[in-house]
């Protein structure tokens, strides 16, 4: 039949990695067995959910196995599957092209001697077939679809420009491949090598890998042992098999579960968060086998979204074979594992977050916006996940430092009622703001926030084991009250703090919504402060920033009766009301505040009066 040969070009892009892979400095060369394997088991894994639905499947009584053997004259080694098999468009679109366009943009800058790229090249992007080539001169695909009346072909590529396909007279279903080994490979083709290879990456694979009529690995799926029979390399090899991170994973739990709904977890988390997994909609990291048999990649409904950065496997000896991926979304089996799920996996962050402080805080610098938005979506487990969420706060000097909830509210004084906060850019920027004046002075925790939904999130929680979250801007703190500080102030009298607020009131008019004596400025002459359940400013700086008609709300001035500035204006005042330099004044202290708050929108407005104020200052200097 050899007339019927077909020669297909690479698509370029292809073309580039094989040159890539062929004369790579991968160290790992190794895993190509592993790639190999891991498709061969996907394959069987596809056949048997296939096998559930359609009858009519070719060789419907073949055993789900890999088999593997080599050819010590001859160089070469072969991995053979009765999986689903590959039809000639399949061969042509899986095998020729690169699918996604995140691998297309990678490959473009990528060269050969970027080690750290190649790695991730084959890890992270899945060129996984196409890694035999960095051990193979030449390749030999024989493959026939499982659907009935399927023709066998044979792919046939020394990975360079081009691969050759024919018809054959394979009717087996499955697929086979044939790899001539490379001069610098050649140790390849040894049984010990090759077992050695298969016990270190394919251990677990769910499908018997046999080598010289002997099944090599283990074969039960890893998630259904005991976790001591287990070592942690077996985890981590696992994930890097299921994931295609080169990382291990910070973490990983293994849930064996029989009660109300027998089901098998293993999940991880990885080390790293991309942004594929931070601006995803969905959870989708999870697969699911029922009785473990594959059922689905990347499930939906599993896990909520806000987990969304949890990878693994779910595996129910309850969930029937029958179920299909189209009736799985409403399926009520998967809803009662889906809430113990989430349960023990909450629960196992609160274990690593009371064992584990340092490795805890270093995860929640990652995903704790995760767990955020849980927390204002996940009404059923709110509380415990207040319990998980952690704040910088100023009892630390250090921007790192993390506190919890539970522990500020083990800190607050007797007779606090509030747990205080204060939402800013930054910590530098919260530092400056006037309002934290009194709460440093009396040295009143405050939580520091900066993450953007954090001011969201605050208003939404709205309290802790009944403690109203309070932004100091709006906190009542007569409760705490410092007598001694109390006592040392010198506040102006009623009537004068009076005639400067009605001053106050007059100059700026509509500019504010209100002008009031202030409770806790120490420091500052004046601050802004927002109407009660009023937006905070920083909120409103990130409405305006994403829509340019947001109004900014007016605030409500505060004054420092006890300031001197405000004490020799009431000085002034009572001198000469209509003083031409108190609107200069008012109008300044009024700005100043306005630019603590990031509210100025012209700075340079500032200069002129500034000025001004340094002319008189200067001429008092030179005549006294
Ligand atoms: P990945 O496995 O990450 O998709 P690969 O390059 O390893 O990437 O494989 C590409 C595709 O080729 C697979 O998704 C699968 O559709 C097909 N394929 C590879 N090996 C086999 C096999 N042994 N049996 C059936 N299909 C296969």
């Amino acid at each position: 039949m050899s007339e019927n040969k077909e020669i297909h070009e690479y698509q370029a892009e292809m073309q580039k990695v094989l040159d890539i892979l062929v004369h790579s400095l991968y160290t790992e060369r190794e895993i190509f067995l592993r790639e190999l394997i891991s498709n061969a088991s996907d394959a069987l894994s596809k056949v048997q959910f296939t096998a559930l639905t359609d009858a009519n499947l070719r060789d419907k009584d073949a055993a789900l196995e890999i088999k593997i053997s080599f050819n010590e004259e001859e160089k070469s080694v072969t991995i053979e599957d009765t999986g689903i098999g590959m039809s000639k468009e399949e061969i042509i679109n899986n095998i020729g092209k690169i699918a996604s366009s995140g691998t297309l943009n990678f490959i473009k800058d990528l060269n050969a001697n970027d080690k750290q790229k190649v790695d991730n090249l084959i890890g992270q992007f899945g060129v996984g077939f196409y890694s035999v080539f960095m051990v193979a001169e030449k390749v030999i695909l024989e493959t026939c679809s499982a659907l009935p009346d399927s023709q066998g072909w044979e792919w046939t590529s020394k990975g360079s420009g081009q691969y050759e396909l024919r018809p054959i007279d394979k009717t087996n279903r499955g697929t086979k491949i044939k790899v001539f080994l490379k001069e610098d490979a050649h140790d390849f083709s040894s049984e010990f090598r090759l077992e050695t290879i298969i016990k270190k990456y394919s251990n677990y694979v769910p499908f018997p890998i046999i080598l010289k009529e002997k099944t090599v690995n283990q074969v039960k799926a890893l998630w259904t042992l005991s976790k001591n029979e287990i070592k942690k390399e077996d985890y981590e090899e696992f994930y890097k098999q299921l994931t295609h991170d080169m990382k291990p994973p910070f973490f990983h739990q293994h849930l064996s579960i029989d009660a109300p709904i027998q089901y098998y977890a293993l999940l991880f988390v990885p080390e790293e968060v991309t942004n594929e997994v931070l601006y995803a909609r969905e959870s989708t990291g999870v697969n699911l086998y029922a009785q473990r048999v594959f059922i689905q990649s990347e499930n939906k409904n599993i896990l909520p979204s806000y987990m969304r950065f949890i990878r693994g496997v779910v595996d129910s000896e309850d969930l029937p074979l029958n179920v299909s991926r189209e009736n799985i979304q409403h399926n009520a089996l998967l809803e009662k594992i889906k809430k113990s799920l989430v349960s023990r996996l909450l629960k196992e962050l609160e274990n690593q977050a009371n064992s584990h402080v340092e490795k805890y805080n270093q995860f929640w610098k990652k995903f704790g916006i995760f767990l955020k938005e849980g927390v204002t979506s996940d009404f059923t487990n709110r509380t415990k996940l207040m319990e998980l969420l952690r704040f910088n706060s100023s009892i630390s000097d250090k921007e790192d430092d993390l506190t919890s909830l539970k522990d500020v509210v083990g800190r607050m004084r007797d007779e606090q009622k509030e747990i205080y906060y204060v939402v800013g850019p930054s910590r530098q920027a919260i530092l400056h703001n006037p309002n934290l004046e009194y709460f440093k002075k009396n040295g009143l925790e405050v939580l520091y926030l900066y993450d953007h939904i954090d001011d969201f999130l605050m208003s939404d929680l709205r309290e802790y084991e009944g403690k109203p979250l309070k932004s100091i801007s709006q906190a009542d703190i007569e409760a705490v009250k410092d007598k001694t500080t109390e006592d040392a102030k010198d506040e102006l009298p009623k009537n004068d703090a009076d005639a400067i607020i009605n001053y106050f009131k007059k100059q700026l008019g509509d500019k504010v919504a209100d002008v009031l004596e202030s409770k806790r400025l120490v420091d500052s002459p004046c601050s802004l402060v927002n109407p009660k359940d009023g937006m905070s400013s920083h909120m409103e700086k990130m409405m305006k920033a994403m829509n340019n008609d947001f109004e900014i709300g007016k605030k409500n001035l505060e004054i420092n009766m006890s300031h001197e500035l405000i004490h020799n204006m009431s000085n002034l005042l009572q001198k000469d009301q209509e003083a031409p330099f108190l609107k200069e004044y008012v109008e300044q202290l009024f700005n100043n505040a306005l630019l603590v708050e990031g509210l100025l929108e012209n700075p340079l407005e500032l200069l002129p009066r500034m000025y001004r104020f340094m002319e008189d200052a200067s001429k008092y200097h030179l005549t006294h």
